[in-house]
């Protein structure tokens, strides 16, 4: 195994929600962690947990083995690659964990590499409880040669590391899942209200259907209505689980996927178009299966 990067100092940019509890993971696995953040109280607590947060992240950078960053969107991710590429030692392993598009993906670790340095994308699934409980799957789009070494750094986060292929590969297998997931969901919540207009109660439909071929995540984990799934997020106000506003952009980013491989991605691009309409409208900060009651409101408003 190399271990270029697996003995020095990681440096970790953006410690939010969930950048924040995988830095304390890798302090946890006796890693020397440096990091910054442009929020103050995300600073903080990183701090608290072992963290050593520095004035900027080209400062955080300086004399790091390997670089994580955990960033809203891919716009502040080749912004923050802007100003560390330069102030990274040549031969830095660069690993993105944040959701962005694969091309955004793909230019990131082309500049990387360009500047001299070693780049994977591995963005990651499991949310900010799998980033507390160091058990995310990790997505990982990079070289063959660099499979060991970026597994190794990502294991103390980690619950599982797939290598999905080369760069950009992470990305693309991200939003191909959560493009699945979205539009799984609006198939079942149509199911559910279907069913409720019809007079099948939805526990008769989560009986036959969860053992039928409309079985799927969706129905079984997340179930969008109360009672069928005791541990789904509708038993508890539909309080998130994974949020309205994570999956309008996920699929935000499989919609621009879509067109620029000219896909035909009729089912994708609708649920986009769904799921954006629902974080508009108050479902950003409810879990994605909340989507449910969109559907029955505007059922009820078109038989009036
Ligand atoms: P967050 O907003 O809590 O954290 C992002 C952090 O980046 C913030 O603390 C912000 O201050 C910081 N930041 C922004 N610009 C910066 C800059 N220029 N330099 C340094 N720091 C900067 O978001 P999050 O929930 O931690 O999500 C991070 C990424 O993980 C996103 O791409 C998201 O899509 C992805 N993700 C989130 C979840 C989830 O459940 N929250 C699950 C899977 C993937």
């Amino acid at each position: 195994m190399s271990t270029t990067s697996n003995q020095g100092p990681v440096a970790f940019i953006g410690l939010g929600n969930m950048g924040g509890p995988m830095a304390a993971n890798l302090v946890a696995a006796g890693r020397q962690v440096t990091g910054f953040d442009v929020g103050q109280e995300a600073c903080d607590k990183a701090r608290a947990a072992g963290v050593d947060v520095k004035g900027s992240a080209a400062e955080a950078v300086q004399g790091a083995a390997a670089v994580v960053t955990m960033l809203p969107n891919g716009a502040l991710l080749l912004g923050v690659y802007d100003e560390v590429l330069p102030a990274a030692a040549p031969g830095t392993l660069f690993v993105d964990c944040s959701t962005v598009a694969v091309s955004d993906a793909r230019t990131a670790a082309d500049l990387a590499v360009a500047a001299g340095h070693r780049a994977a994308d591995a963005p990651v699934s499991g949310g900010v409880g799998g980033a507390e409980a160091g058990t995310l799957t990790f997505m990982l789009g990079c070289d063959d040669a660099l499979v060991e070494e970026a597994t190794a750094l990502l294991d103390p986060m980690a619950g599982r590391v797939v290598h999905c292929g080369a760069s950009g590969a992470g990305q693309a297998a991200k939003i191909c899942n959560n493009m699945v997931l979205g539009a799984s969901m609006i198939a079942i919540s149509e199911a559910f209200v279907l069913g409720e207009k019809l007079g099948l109660t939805h526990q008769a439909f989560f009986d036959v259907a969860s053992t039928a071929s409309g079985q799927c995540w969706a129905l079984t984990t997340n179930c969008p209505v109360p009672g069928p799934v005791p541990t789904s997020p509708a038993n508890r106000d539909w309080r998130p689980g994974f949020a309205g506003a994570l999956m309008a952009k996920d699929l935000g980013l499989a919609r621009r996927a879509v067109e620029e491989s000219g896909t035909d991605a009729a089912v994708g691009t609708l649920a986009e178009e769904l799921y954006r309409r629902f974080a508009d409208e108050g479902g950003a900060g409810l879990d994605f299966s909340a989507i449910v009651n969109t559907i029955r409101e505007r059922s009820a408003a078109a038989a009036e």
